[in-house]
């Protein structure tokens, strides 16, 4: 699409720093993709085996410029074919978060568009909405709200009732680690690169399931999750497995069973407990989102498992699962649409927030925020 042919400032600008992705995108209103870029931090961070946040933000300072031209040229746009800025405020690493809020500030107030501060997970769960020339997206496949979701990356894991745009309520989380971690950590201790869960799940397609016996952490006791017994028991087994064996086939095959061992328990936890919210709040309407939603063994085993439950499951492509803008661009453009947006003094006190959701509804103003009160779900 060139500047020539777009609606005159009605595009979104989205932009993402939360964690170790600098990520820009340009979306149209109605959640079409125009450009989405990425650029990874991994292998900044990969020989610290996780993300160091001072290095993640210095290194969003010098990305952010770069990655937001180059999703402007590839959407063929100009700064005048912006209606508005979604950026994500929060939850996420504070100096992360600061940076993106600081350059989508300083763009919407330049340009004198609204900014629309967007929450990093109500983005990833509101993905499945996206289309581009691709994918032609959810929406035109069915979904709509009321759904489950079920949010699964590296930092975050929950099942929530999503009645809107950026608006949800928590059925349950996590006690402790997050899903990606808990794969993130059995990658590592077994040797394998950061961040480890596409390596698992890439092993888990040749290791052997059966092989280890391990826990299934809270399955089938209500929606919250546990995953830190799962990470010991993973733990031990490795160490009683590879006691004694060098580098070699014996090890690689240790590795891929216990790869499939502990994919097949984590998968086992997050499809017994989705299933479980929709059952319990008679909604049949199923969304994975977040880096995690990546993983095949778990998409299979939705597809596999969903339609004899009746549940219809949506699961964005895995570019807009992993951490990427154009969510932030989309689910801004929906709340913008719904008449949130910061401009003048309000836009320049914005704020960002580490793990709460309460300053995104403090902020955003508007319908969003009387919906959320209205509902009691601001919290
Ligand atoms: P964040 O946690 O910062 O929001 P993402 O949403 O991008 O980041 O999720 C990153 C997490 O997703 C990491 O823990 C990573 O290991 C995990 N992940 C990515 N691909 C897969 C996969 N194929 N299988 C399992 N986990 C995956
Ligand atoms: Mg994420």
């Amino acid at each position: 699409m060139s500047a020539g042919s777009a609606d005159h400032a009605a595009l979104v600008l989205g932009i993402e720093t939360s964690c170790d992705e600098t990520a820009a995108a340009v979306v149209t209103r109605e959640g079409r993709v125009l450009s989405s870029v990425v650029s990874s931090q991994v292998p900044i961070h990969a020989r610290y085996g996780g993300v160091v946040p001072e290095l993640a933000s210095r290194n969003h300072l010098v990305q952010a410029p770069p990655v937001i031209a180059q999703a402007m040229a590839e959407a063929g746009i100009g700064l005048d074919a912006l209606g508005a800025v979604a950026v994500t405020a929060g939850p996420g690493l504070a100096g992360c978060l600061l940076i993106g809020m600081q350059v989508g500030k300083s763009m919407a107030y330049a340009r004198g568009v609204p900014l629309v501060p967007v929450d990093h997970i109500q983005a990833h769960v509101w993905a499945p909405f996206l289309s581009d020339a691709r994918d032609a997206g959810a929406a035109t496949r069915g979904l709509a709200y009321p759904y489950i979701a079920l949010a699964v990356s590296g930092g975050h894991t929950s099942l929530l009732k999503v009645d809107g745009p950026g608006v949800s309520t928590t059925l349950g989380a996590t006690m402790d680690d997050a899903a990606g971690e808990c794969f993130d950590k059995i990658a590592k201790l077994m040797g394998l690169p950061y961040p480890g869960g596409a390596h698992i799940d890439r092993l888990a397609k040749i290791g052997d399931a059966t092989r280890f016996d391990l826990p299934r952490p809270l399955a089938h006791k209500g929606l919250d999750f546990s995953f830190s017994g799962l990470k010991t028991a993973a733990r031990l087994a490795w160490a009683a497995a590879s006691a004694g064996l060098d580098e070699g086939p014996a090890l690689d095959a240790v590795r891929a069973d216990l790869a499939a061992s502990a994919q097949a328990a984590i998968v086992d936890v997050l499809v017994d407990k989705a299933f479980l919210a929709c059952r319990e709040t008679g909604i049949a309407r199923l969304v994975a989102a977040g880096g995690v939603a990546c993983n095949e063994g778990l998409r299979a085993r939705l597809a596999d498992k969903a339609p004899r439950r009746k549940i219809a499951v949506h699961v964005a492509p895995a570019r807009y699962c992993s951490d990427n803008a154009a969510m932030v661009g989309g689910l801004g453009a929906a709340l913008w649409q719904g008449g949130a947006g910061l401009t003048g003094r309000e836009l320049t006190r914005a704020g960002i927030y580490v793990t709460s959701r309460r300053a995104v509804y403090a902020a955003v103003g508007g319908a969003a925020k009387a919906g959320a009160r209205a509902r009691g779900e601001a919290r």
